[in-house]
């Protein structure tokens, strides 16, 4: 079977699907071809000839599409224009990305009248034995250590507190709302770099997370857990956001760097820094807005972009691991060819590969089967 890597197309994107290291892999694990497309690992620090040394064949932007049995993506194919690239695969042949079935349904449909079968990497269940695929969780790691660096670029002092001999600078002060993944990174890394940190989330069992990393946990006085199917966040009630807002004020006083993060899956981001909250800081903080794309934690966030309000700065950028090409692809590469190899039954000498749907991981992320459009599956229960 042969794999194929494009250079990814969408603008602005610097990441590729996989590594010199990982093409070596699914070789020895008996794909009889890689095929990448040239300069497809530039932008990440990966050159043709490490990729041709690691057994891979550079090709031109066709052959990789019209060759290819299985094609390895960050980005979900486009499907517009003379370059669609979900026109150019082979029919029938199998597709892993990020995908974003229920954001992306036209991708879906073309996918389908292609033949094709798809797995979001974003689907992958997030139980233990999936860990080693969770793309969503490297991209958030890098995210949220990004949003630091972003900020301490933009911020005018230290993060960390000094005594020099020309004066005593105090800490800069940072708090994180929403302590997933990207969260507890972006408190790592403000703690790493000296700050005081203080972490929030409707989650109680965030608290020891964030306690653990140093940070202090902050808290309303209401009792409601936001811990929803699968450990993800629920939505929470009109009195909870309201209270947490009313802290959020308080703290954006005092704080000079604010990192939000608070997502709902499937839902709107909620809305927690209003203008007001922002009109508050002093002049010269920093907000990012890691919930960007989903609308928005921060009413003054304009989605891709650096924008001021009253002399504050929000960043609401939207491609912070892609600003991390080599890291980012790195950890990519490892969740998405384990994820392939998982696909190899043991008993089939590894030559090729078996779509196992009674398989829970499988089941979650698979889209398209042989074209079929499968209904979502259902999520796991909370641990
Ligand atoms: P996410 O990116 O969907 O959400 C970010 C955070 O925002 C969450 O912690 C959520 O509780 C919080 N949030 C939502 N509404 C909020 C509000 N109004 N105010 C403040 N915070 C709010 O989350 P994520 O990082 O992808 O993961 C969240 C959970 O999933 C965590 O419990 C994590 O441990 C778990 N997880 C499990 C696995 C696994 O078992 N394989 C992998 C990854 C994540």
């Amino acid at each position: 079977l042969t794999v194929g890597i494009p250079k990814e197309s969408y603008p602005g994107e610097h990441r590729v699907a996989i590594t010199p290291q990982n093409v070596q892999l699914l070789l020895k694990k008996g794909f009889s071809r890689v095929l990448i497309e040239r300069g497809a690992g530039a932008e990440a620090q990966f050159t043709d000839e490490a990729y041709e040394q690691a057994g891979a064949r550079t090709v031109d932007r066709r052959s990789v599409f019209s060759e290819s049995d299985i094609l390895l993506k960050v980005r979900a194919l486009s499907t517009d224009g003379p370059d669609s690239e979900v026109d150019a695969i082979r029919e029938g042949a199998t597709v892993i990305s990020f995908l974003y079935p229920m954001q992306n349904r036209a991708v879906v449909n073309r996918l389908s009248e292609r033949k094709a079968t798809a797995f979001a990497m974003d689907m992958v269940p997030r139980i233990s034995r999936a860990q080693v695929f969770d793309a969503l969780s490297s991209m958030a790691n890098i995210a949220g250590y990004k949003a630091i660096l972003e900020a301490s670029n933009v911020f005018g002092r230290f993060l960390t507190g000094q005594v020099t001999a020309a004066g005593k600078i105090p800490p800069c002060k940072v708090l994180v709302i929403g302590a997933g993944v990207a969260g507890l990174s972006a408190i790592a890394t403000a703690r790493r770099m000296g700050a005081i940190v203080r972490g929030f989330d409707t989650r109680s069992a965030a608290r020891e997370q964030v306690q653990s990393l140093g940070a202090e946990f902050i808290e309303v006085e209401i009792e409601e857990d936001g811990s929803g199917t699968g450990g993800y966040a629920k939505e929470m009630s009109k009195e909870f956001i309201e209270a947490e807002m009313k802290l959020f004020y308080e703290q954006c006083r005092e704080v000079d760097i604010v990192v939000t993060t608070a997502l709902i899956p499937g839902r709107q981001a909620p809305r927690l820094i209003t203008k007001a909250m922002l009109g508050a800081m002093k002049p010269g903080s920093v907000v990012v807005d890691l919930a960007a794309e989903a609308g928005g934690n921060c009413e003054a966030t304009l989605p891709g972009k650096m924008t001021k309000y009253n002399g504050v700065t929000i960043i609401g950028y939207t491609d912070l691991p892609s600003r991390l090409p080599t890291q980012s692809s790195t950890l990519y590469s490892n969740n998405i060819t384990k994820f392939l190899l998982s696909l190899v039954p043991a008993d089939k000498k590894e030559k090729y590969y078996d779509v196992d749907l009674k398989d829970e991981v499988t089941r979650g992320a698979i889209v398209t089967y042989d074209g079929q459009i499968l209904p979502i599956a259902p999520r796991p229960a909370p641990p």
